[in-house]
């Protein structure tokens, strides 16, 4: 899906299918629920956790991806089994979690993790032509390594080098989106004099 919109509620603009539905909805701290920063956490992301089911055995790949307006690109090998299954249309599932901070608490069951999280419910297609795939390609090196330039820094993709690249992109029916932020919360936390310590490991620029 191309020049889609992720819409302040998590639903995606110009898809028919889109709803905020009940797979989405977040019930556990629903106050943590931030849809509208979907968008941010999807530019940021590193690695792309992708789900799916294959004869009811679900898989859990990591991947590296691009994304813009809306769309995940996901690329590899044909060979891969992943892209294999997803271009035939398989439901997929794709998971990015930004891992901000360790949470410490002073009781043992509140200690935490400050995240922003964002999981895509959709189908993928094929990405064919060779000119969206390079340029695909050549915006994703571009976030990874910021300012790196094809026909600068390295050479530019051959024609033949882009065929025998997969490359889907993972259209997005519906999202959520959930963050949490600051220090512990337990019953001794609110004491600055209570037992043991609490504290946040800041953890910037990572993601898992
Ligand atoms: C950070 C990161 C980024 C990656 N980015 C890409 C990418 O952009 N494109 C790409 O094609 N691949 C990427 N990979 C590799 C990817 O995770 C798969 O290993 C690869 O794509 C093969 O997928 P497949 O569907 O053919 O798996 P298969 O070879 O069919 O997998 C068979 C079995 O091997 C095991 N297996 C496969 N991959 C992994 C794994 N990563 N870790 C542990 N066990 C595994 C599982 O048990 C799986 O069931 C990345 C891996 C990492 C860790």
């Amino acid at each position: 899906m191309t020049d889609s919109t992720i819409l302040a509620d998590g639903t995606i603009e110009d898809r028919a299918t889109a709803a905020h539905g009940a797979r989405t909805r977040i019930r556990r701290h629903p106050e943590r629920s931030v849809p509208e920063r979907a968008d941010e956490i999807l530019r940021t992301g590193r690695v792309a956790h992708v789900a799916f089911a294959e004869d009811g055995q679900p898989f859990v790949l990591p991947m590296l991806y691009h994304y813009e307006d809306g769309t995940i690109y996901l690329h590899g090998a044909p060979a891969s089994r992943t892209l294999r299954t997803l271009r035939a249309g398989t439901p997929v599932c794709v998971e990015v979690t930004l891992l901000d901070g360790l949470v410490a608490s002073r009781d043992a069951q509140n200690h935490s993790a400050n995240y922003r999280a964002v999981m895509v419910f959709g189908r993928a297609e094929a990405v064919t032509d060779l000119a969206e795939k390079r340029g695909v390609l050549e915006r994703m090196t571009a976030r990874y390594f910021p300012g790196r330039a094809a026909g600068t820094d390295y050479a530019h993709a051959r024609d033949g080098e882009l065929k025998a690249v997969e490359m889907v992109r993972v259209c997005a029916d519906e999202l959520s989106a959930k963050s949490r932020t600051g220090p512990a919360t337990g019953p001794r936390d609110a004491d600055p004099e209570g037992f043991g310590s609490r504290f946040v490991v800041l953890l910037p620029g990572t993601d898992a």
